[in-house]
């Protein structure tokens, strides 16, 4: 059922009882009134899922805007939380895929899954950075020979350094 938050007037699709709240600001949703939607009948259920023609616009002017819990700063901003929390989604996902393809969870949440290192030459993300003290051990090891010096990264995948 469309429900829709009386403050920030935010609509979507929720479970017409108590225990539905407002994503944005944690509110008590409201089910929209029959009067805005295009009824849509299957068998016995009525399902409304649609505004009618024009009706969204009405509906925020009539319903949203006279309610006493209506916050105008909050309907104004509201987008912009949106596309906000889309975006830390997006992000989130990203992350949540380099690291399935190999990459530091550290560093793929920090960057949202973007400009992560990657091996040049198989493209695999699962790289290593080569710290100092491996690189002085190398030094050590195997002299100025040492094909670690002056790389800063190591592919798991296909052992390439650079
Ligand atoms: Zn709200
Ligand atoms: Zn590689």
């Amino acid at each position: 059922m469309l429900m829709y938050c009386k403050k920030c007037g935010r609509v979507y699709m929720g479970n017409n009882d108590d225990t539905e709240t407002c994503d944005i600001c944690k509110s008590k949703m409201y089910p929209v009134p029959k009067q805005y939607l295009d009824l849509e009948e299957e068998d016995e259920d009525i399902k409304y899922d649609f505004f009618g023609d024009d009706m969204e616009d009405k509906f925020i002017e009539e319903c949203v805007k006279t309610s006493p819990e209506f916050d105008q700063e909050l309907f104004d901003k509201r987008p912009y939380i949106q596309k906000k929390r889309s975006q830390e989604y997006n992000r989130m996902l990203n992350a949540h895929e380099a690291i399935r393809a190999g990459a530091d969870p550290k560093l793929a949440f920090k960057n949202g899954g973007q400009n992560l290192p990657k091996c040049p030459a198989c493209g695999s993300l699962n790289v290593k950075k080569i710290g100092s003290v491996e690189r002085v051990a190398s030094v050590g090891f195997f002299g100025l020979f040492s094909k670690k010096i002056n790389k800063s990264f190591e592919c798991k995948n296909c052992g390439y350094t650079w």
